[in-house]
């Protein structure tokens, strides 16, 4: 792409390292920004940055939060004595908008993959058992999407927390939805949070 200008230039060459956004695209929405008011774009410009400088991860849940212990993990009506372990922050998103669970989460930041080189301890595994030796849980539910990375993880975490005395749930996988739950529908999602069984039980299906 030949540029008019450098500022331009350089302007597309940011957007277009984002996901999914390819050069032209990248300079449809610059120069989308330029027909704004500067207002318009400063709070744009603000409101990256503010996320990269200010996010935090819950110190307890490690899911994405604006606080040292998220919203979540503070509030007085959540059952406490339920943890929902979760891949990353957009499947608590996924499972709260299900309203169909009332309990805690854990959020791993990743899946156990040897291909990728990515191993428990780059996990937030040794945090999920220290919160089993502390409170009060008496369920741990494996919410975990439905692939070979999703497997793995559940079966050596299934083997780092049996020897506690808490049950050890997964939600129904299956033909239902393969692979992400990010993209399993709400009512789906729901009724297999509802409809979990004990992990055990799910393997001789
Ligand atoms: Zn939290």
């Amino acid at each position: 792409m030949n540029f008019s200008s450098k500022l331009l230039e350089d302007a597309v060459a940011e957007f277009s390292k984002l996901p999914g956004v390819g050069q032209k695209t990248a300079l449809r929405l610059v120069l989308h920004l330029l027909k704004q008011d500067r207002a318009e774009v400063d709070r744009f410009s603000g409101a990256i940055s503010n996320l990269r400088n200010n996010i935090q991860f819950c110190q307890t849940c490690h899911n994405i939060s604006d606080h040292v212990v998220c919203e979540i993990c503070t509030a007085p009506k959540r059952d406490r004595g339920l943890i929902c372990v979760v891949e990353d922050t957009r499947d608590v998103m996924a499972v709260e908008n299900t309203n169909q669970y009332n309990g805690l989460y854990h959020v791993l930041g990743g899946l156990i993959s040897p291909m990728d080189g990515i191993g428990p301890s780059d996990l937030e595994v040794d945090t999920l058992v220290e919160r089993l030796k502390e409170n009060e849980v008496r369920e741990v539910i494996f919410a975990l999407s439905a692939t070979m990375e999703g497997d793995t993880t559940i079966f050596y975490l299934n083997k780092r927390l049996k020897s506690y005395n808490i049950t050890i749930s997964t939600i129904a996988r299956g033909i239902a939805f393969g692979g992400e739950l990010e993209y399993v529908d709400e009512l789906t999602l729901g009724r297999s949070i509802a409809t979990r069984v004990p992990y055990e039980n799910s393997l001789s299906r």
